[in-house]
């Protein structure tokens, strides 16, 4: 690869080095094939599906992969844009394996991103990160593809995914004891809704695994701060709860002549990660908030 022209702006010693772990090959292919022309040559992929004819209108896939595993077909693009890049393909659900496995193919990844749309891979997706200590991103499309979220996580941040989707593990684990499963229809997000996503998804990747380089990436994620959510409005008119939830969290009045469309927000965890949830007390050691305040051993009463 002659990454020459992107010298100004990323650190490409560290894509050169880097090893990204993705779960889910579907819409992140055009994802995987970007983060490839950006110099990340190491990549372990998990998904258990198929190329189906029906996934080449949304997702970068070739027809003449069809039948073959997603994987396959990923390290196969992958393969066409740089020809030194090893993709490690596991035909595999990432919930159905075991911590060893995980460690041997995932631990020594630099970033973990969670391209899938089951809850359940996100959740577990999250004890994983924490419990390496790995950075990580978690990427969905909310109902119809006519909005999304990306949340990013690392060590020095309090909230991780779970503290701030914290109503919404709330939600799935009610559906469950119901037999109902809460995950949005991906149906209606097109191409262009997923690599508009996805490109988003690419530029917090390049931050995350070039942080601290004096150039454009290598700001991003301290320029982000403790704003780790983020939330993109695809179709002009999508609002969450009859709230423009964009319009509202910018300030602007209902007045404003401007036209909001295509915008992304950068949120904080409103409760910044307060109290820690139940993953970040099992695998970063924090203290669960129970309302008692412990009485030291031997402390005067
Ligand atoms: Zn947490």
């Amino acid at each position: 690869m002659n990454l020459n022209r992107l010298k100004s702006s990323l650190d490409i010693e560290r894509t050169l080095n880097a090893k990204v772990g993705v779960i889910g090959a579907g819409g992140s292919m055009g994802l995987i094939c970007d983060l490839a022309r950006c110099g990340i040559q190491h990549f372990v992929l998990a998904d258990p599906d198929m190329l189906e004819s029906a996934n080449l209108a949304r997702q970068g896939h070739m027809a003449a992969h069809v039948g073959h595993f997603k994987v396959e077909a990923a390290a196969a693009l992958v393969a066409s844009i740089n020809r030194e890049a090893e993709v490690l393909g596991l035909p595999v659900d990432f919930t159905t394996l075991s911590e060893e496995a995980i460690d041997a193919h995932f631990g020594d990844c630099n970033l973990l991103l969670f391209c899938t749309d089951s809850f359940k891979a996100q959740a577990f997706g999250n004890q994983v990160a924490l419990r390496l200590g790995i950075p990580a991103i978690w990427v969905g499309l909310y109902r119809g593809g006519r909005a999304g979220e990306v949340i990013f996580w690392h060590e020095d941040l309090r909230p991780c995914f779970r503290c701030i989707c914290a109503s919404r593990y709330g939600a799935h684990e009610q559906a469950q004891t119901q037999g109902i499963r809460l995950d949005p229809p991906s149906d209606g997000a097109d191409i262009f809704t997923i690599h508009f996503l996805d490109s988003i998804v690419g530029m917090v990747s390049l931050g995350q695994l070039t942080r601290g380089a004096d150039n454009r990436y290598g700001r991003l994620i301290e320029q982000l701060g403790d704003r780790n959510f983020l939330q993109v409005k695809i179709d002009p008119s999508w609002t969450l709860r009859d709230h423009d939830i964009v319009r509202e969290q910018l300030g602007i009045a209902e007045t404003c002549d401007a036209y909001f469309a295509w915008n992304t927000i950068v949120r904080r965890d409103p409760d910044g990660g307060e109290p820690p949830c139940p993953d970040c007390v099992k695998y970063r050691g924090r203290t669960p908030k129970t309302g008692i305040i412990p009485i030291p051993d031997g402390a005067i009463v």
